[in-house]
């Protein structure tokens, strides 16, 4: 009957969200146990100069393999830190990590700017631009390695206070970039308030940039834009070679997506940026590069 199947579907519906709510519960219960244990790691994804044809940048992006859960994807338990005000424990360790590894590739000879990514509430935290100057001064690093990303979500939620830590982080000479660009409630008033060097465009306009012609228009008109404002343009999410020629030729100034590489951990990156300088023609052929 009807009331039968409605009851069975009900039911099924009520287990989800038993387990869905169970899984939140774990995930906030061993947080704080992973910030501590070596449960989280760091992947670096390159970031590929297209009028230099070489990679002198990348993203961190953490990573948590819990031991019962298996891998936890970090949209999943961010959101989750956030709420929990975890999230600022999650950036301070997320930092140390990134700037020691950014020290120990100097240390080889390997001078890479690499970009964090912020939550909303680090950036309402006024001690965040002293914290990470006495990190880059502990590790002598200059405060050019390290890049920082924002969401125009973050910044939407309390502006003024954001801005002003923007600009601190600014001032101390740290690069910074607006991440998920497109995506957000914003944001074309903000862009010019805000002391970013760069834009980084959604990925759901670059996926299919090869087959959507308002995807190309939308990532051209941004490109226009942010040079306008004297802005560089990066393109996230770009997967393969007929995108790339698309992004060439309305003046991408960088690519970061599996077409180049996915997130690798600190050892394979090395590796791969050994790779990369010596078989530049396999990325880029004649007609590219022009
Ligand atoms: P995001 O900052 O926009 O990072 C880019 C995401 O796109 C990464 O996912 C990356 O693996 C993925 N990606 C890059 N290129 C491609 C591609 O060609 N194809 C596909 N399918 N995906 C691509 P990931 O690592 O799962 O991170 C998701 C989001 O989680 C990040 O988006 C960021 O918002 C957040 N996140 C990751 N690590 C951190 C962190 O340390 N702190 C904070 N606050 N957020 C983080
Ligand atoms: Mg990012
Ligand atoms: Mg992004
Ligand atoms: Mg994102």
């Amino acid at each position: 009957s009807n009331a039968k199947q409605l009851q069975e579907q009900y039911s099924f519906y009520q287990q989800g969200q038993d387990e869905h709510h169970q899984r939140r519960l774990t995930i906030l219960r061993d947080l704080p146990l992973a910030l501590q244990s070596n449960q989280l790691f760091v992947v670096y994804q390159p970031k590929v100069d297209l009028h230099q044809y070489q990679c002198d940048a990348a993203e961190a992006l953490i990573r948590w393999v819990h031991p019962e859960l298996g891998f936890v994807p970090p949209d999943e338990f961010i959101q989750l830190a956030e709420h929990a005000g975890l999230i600022n424990q999650v950036t301070d360790w997320m930092l140390s990590a990134v700037i020691r590894q950014l020290a120990s590739w100097r240390q080889q000879g390997i001078e890479l700017q690499v970009a964090v990514n912020l939550s909303a509430h680090d950036l309402s935290n006024p001690g965040l631009p002293e914290h990470i100057a006495s990190i880059l001064q502990q590790h002598q690093l200059p405060s050019k390695a390290l890049a920082l990303e924002v969401t125009e979500g973050a910044v939407m939620r309390d502006p003024k206070q954001v801005i002003r830590v923007l600009h601190q982080l600014r001032q101390m000479g740290i690069d910074l970039a607006i991440d998920d660009f497109g995506t957000g409630q914003s944001s074309l008033a903000y862009l010019k308030q805000l002391p970013v060097h760069e834009v980084k465009i959604d990925r759901a306009f670059v996926k299919d940039i090869e087959h959507n012609h308002q995807d190309e228009l939308i990532v051209s008109a941004t490109v226009q834009l942010a040079h306008g404002l004297g802005l560089k343009v990066t393109a996230e999410g770009l997967e393969n070679k007929a995108g790339l020629a698309i992004l060439l030729q309305h003046q991408c100034n960088i690519v970061q997506g599996y077409y180049f590489s996915k997130p690798l951990t600190a050892e394979q990156f090395g590796i791969w940026l050994g790779g990369f300088s010596a078989k530049q023609n396999q990325w880029f052929t004649p007609e590219d590069i022009g």
